[in-house]
């Protein structure tokens, strides 16, 4: 293949999804046709480093062998099987969740996105409390669909949907007085995430978290954790929740927890009331395809101690980012374990831009914030050439 041609590939298919696309992604200008590992490959057979994991749910990395085979097994054996009918993967998966939650997280709903993890919980608080309010944060997002987005923040998202569900308010993120003064008698739920992600990676504060939680016991509302983005070691735990020993009545997980695979999933506390035969549902949700995966992505998490090695991979990548600290366009480096952002005095998209051409992907988490979400299993010397690039081009 000549450098035309080559050249040809990638472009005619980023100028197809332009065409025809729904027009409402911003397309960048690379075609990604393989992954292994952290790492991505374009049409045009180019490396890069990826610092995105397609947003978190790459988290076992591309082509991993335990999802491969469990993929490819289940596929052989049985696909579909709607909830209806009881299923060997998913009675598993459910016991082998069950094994890993908090206690207290005893019944599950497996769905397939984190919007509809969001969607159900905010039904399943409806349900239990008869409240309609919802209190949820200033820079949280929980998804696009109307009662998640809803509980999101930006307006940009937002504003466009108007009406959108009525009785949601936010409050800063952070401030446990605010949340007190809005978690009034009409309030059934409160959302929160651990680290705010999509809202410029903010880690909440052990004292506000805890707060929440307690506000939410005494004026009995029910206290959700939006663990989308958090889950599934990205963190450093397994779940962020452990960070702050929090005990959500509904814990909404997706992103990371199939390695890929589209999954979502609601655990249930012991407040959550007994939902009525027929009172929610889903065709694709928990299939034998997703739970297997599941499967073989929680047993090479637990196998590999994928939590430990995330906090000492996110300590290492800390320490190495912290001198970027004096850039003068740097205003902060925040995150948590394997979820990272750097704060910019102008906006991030340039840079990240720079750096896909320099073979690193990374993402931004609003205007000014550059996100690093790499794959779990990134190796340091990985690390090193993506932090390096980051460096050249922030310098
Ligand atoms: N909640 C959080 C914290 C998220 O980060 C996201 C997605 O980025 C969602 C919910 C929505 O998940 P999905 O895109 O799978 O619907």
């Amino acid at each position: 293949m000549n450098e035309t041609t080559r050249s040809n590939a990638s472009q005619s298919f980023v100028a197809t999804e332009r065409e025809l696309g729904p027009g409402f992604f911003a397309t960048r200008e690379v075609a990604f046709v393989r992954g292994a590992g952290a790492l991505l490959f374009d049409a045009e057979g180019r490396r890069y480093v990826d610092c995105g994991a397609a947003y978190g749910v790459a988290s076992l990395g591309y082509a991993h062998p335990a999802l491969v085979e469990a993929l490819t097994r289940q596929a052989r054996q049985l696909g579909s099987c709607t909830p209806v009918f009881a299923n060997d993967q998913r009675a598993r998966y459910l016991a082998e969740l069950r094994e890993v939650l908090p206690a207290g997280l005893e019944r599950m709903f497996l769905c397939n996105s984190g919007t509809e993890a969001i969607e159900a919980a905010l039904k399943f608080a409806r349900l239990t409390t008869g409240r309609p309010g919802v209190v949820a944060c200033m820079r949280g997002f929980h998804g696009r669909t109307l009662g998640a987005l809803s509980a999101t923040w930006d307006r940009k998202y937002r504003e466009p949907f108007a009406p959108l569900v009525p009785g949601f308010v936010h409050v800063p993120y952070d401030d446990l007085e605010a949340l007190r003064a809005a978690l009034t008698g009409d309030v059934g739920a409160v959302i929160v995430e651990v680290v705010q992600g999509e809202g410029g990676v903010r880690p909440g504060s052990a004292e506000f978290l805890r707060g929440a939680e307690e506000l939410c016991r005494e004026r009995g509302a029910l206290f959700v954790l939006d663990e989308v983005q958090t889950g599934f070691c990205r963190t450093g735990k397994l779940f962020a929740l452990e960070h702050h020993g929090l005990a959500p009545d509904l814990l909404c997980l997706a992103k990371g927890i199939a390695g890929g695979f589209p999954m979502g999933a609601v655990a249930l506390g012991a407040r959550v009331a007994a939902l009525p035969l027929g009172s929610h549902g889903s065709t694709f949700g928990g299939s034998p395809l997703a739970c297997a995966v599941a499967r073989a992505t929680l047993r090479t998490i637990l196998e590999e101690d994928l939590a430990a090695r995330v906090a000492d991979t996110g300590a290492w990548l800390f320490e190495r980012l912290r001198p970027l600290e004096r850039i003068e366009r740097v205003r902060e480096i925040r995150g948590l374990g394997l979820l990272v952002g750097i704060e910019l005095r102008e906006r991030s998209a340039p840079f990240i831009e720079r750096l896909l051409e320099r073979g690193v992907v990374a993402l931004a988490a609003g205007p000014t914030v550059l996100r690093l979400l790499p794959p779990l299993v990134i190796t340091r010397d990985e690390l090193e050439e993506a932090v390096t690039a980051v460096e050249e081009v922030l310098a």
